[in-house]
């Protein structure tokens, strides 16, 4: 890499992932489950805002980039949704979840829509007949275009979903075909007409730096996404994952590489501007929102359970599923809590996750912190906060300290200051 190139860059490198992701979890200890079943018999915290998410991990087939375990045998929904309620039911039964109240209902996984909807509306129902809601929560279903039929979205909001979240990825045909996406741009084009029609809020997701993708591509995805007035998009990067096909064409030189970090920041940056000027503002992790909720402080607990669910946060514990389906509904089907990876955080740990608030764009209250934890955190974190205040990409407003503009693009870097300085230049 040429870093002359990134004269003026606070790092060399843009990172992608925050630290305390499910890929740095270990098994669990049976210490740590010991610990973890013992909060489980009691009451919870009425001050967390908490999140319900069952993981359906089908779709209808495989898109190219895609690095999830997803399953497309359809003779394996049955089994796997009974097994999946059986777990639901494990955490379900507990006293801490009995005393709980959640905020959302967020069906995650592969793509979802792919089950039917008789099979849908039994796991809403199971869900809300088996676990508290607050009167105002919301329902959110991760959906693919290609089995959004008029029936599905008239299912999905008659049970009571709000939004549906979809991975469009991008709306150029032959970018599609690269990443083996089912349907036409056209095709996806209607379906969120269609949705929109009946109801439903549209989040996207869309991809960016793809091989052979130009600035001028990337744009035209951008504009596309706002003349279908979606509520947000999640722009993400592309993060190529060895042994995908994708990765594998661009090896064999039958795709061209991706664009290097210069056309990465450059696109990003192009995205920003252009949502800004249309009234959508950066949030959460990647996303740009004009929904008003998108700016409150996000769950701060996840009770989920599915073959690869990896969002799992109960009190102070950070836990994933085992990812194989057949061998998540075997430990279920024993009796089994199905959790592959289990992280009980330490205070300082937890210390540092408090302050990666900054990087979701959330705004860290100093007198907040320092009731939770007894100090400020310029005396727990000194010099990563003296350093990204002399590098202008944070600053202090009214006791909360916040991600400026110039650090939006490094936001992923900020989260990594209060873990460890990873390729800082100097
Ligand atoms: S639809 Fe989503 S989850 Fe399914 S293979 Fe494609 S990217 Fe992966």
């Amino acid at each position: 890499m040429n870093y002359e190139s990134h004269n003026g860059w606070p790092y060399k490198n843009i990172e992608h992932w925050p630290p305390m992701t499910y890929r740095d979890r270990s098994p669990p200890t049976s210490e740590n489950l010991e610990t973890f079943f013992g909060i489980l018999k009691t009451k919870s915290n009425d001050n967390q805002i908490k999140e319900l998410q069952p993981w359906l991990p089908f779709c209808e087939g495989k898109c190219s980039f895609c690095y999830f375990t997803v399953n497309c045998e359809k003779q394996n929904v049955t089994p796997y949704i009974s097994a999946l309620k059986k777990a639901l039911s494990f955490y379900a039964k507990t006293e801490y979840v009995k005393s709980s109240i959640f905020n959302e209902l967020y069906i995650g996984g592969g793509s979802p829509s792919v089950i039917s909807n008789e099979k849908i509306e039994d796991l809403l129902d199971f869900c809300r007949t088996n676990f508290n809601f607050s009167a105002d929560h919301i329902t959110k279903f991760t959906a693919c275009t290609t089995n959004l039929s008029l029936e599905k979205i008239n299912a999905l909001s008659s049970n009571g979903v709000k939004q549906l979240d979809i991975g469009i990825q991008t709306f150029n045909d032959s970018l599609r075909e690269n990443l083996m996406i089912r349907d036409s741009s056209r095709e996806a084009k209607k379906k969120l007409q269609l949705s929109k029609k009946n109801g439903l809020r549209i989040s996207i997701d869309l991809l960016y730096n793809l091989p052979g993708q130009s600035i001028d591509q990337w744009i035209e995805d951008i504009k596309q996404a706002i003349e279908l007035e979606v509520e947000s998009v999640d722009c993400y990067p592309l993060d190529l994952y060895p042994g995908t096909p994708l990765a594998k064409k661009i090896s064999e030189g039958q795709l061209p590489p991706t664009g290097n970090q210069d056309v990465e920041m450059k696109m990003y940056l192009e995205a920003y501007r252009i949502f800004k000027e249309y009234g959508y503002k950066p949030t959460c992790h990647n996303r740009f929102s004009r929904l008003e909720e998108d700016f409150k402080k996000p769950s701060s607990e996840v009770v989920g359970t599915g073959a690869g669910f990896f969002m799992g946060h109960l009190d102070r514990f950070l836990y994933s599923d085992i990812e194989d389906l057949s061998a998540y509904t075997i430990s279920v089907k024993n009796g089994i809590f199905p959790i592959s990876r289990l992280t009980n955080l330490s205070v300082e740990e937890e210390m540092r996750k408090a302050m990666m608030l900054i990087y979701i764009r959330v705004p860290l209250n100093r007198e907040w912190f320092k009731n939770e934890y007894g100090r400020f955190p310029e005396e727990v974190f000194p010099e990563p906060l003296r350093n990204l205040r002399n590098k202008g990409l944070i600053e202090t407003i009214d006791g909360n300290i916040q991600m400026t503009e110039k650090g939006d693009p490094w936001r992923f870097n900020i989260a990594w200051e209060f873990f460890e300085n990873k390729d800082r230049l100097q």
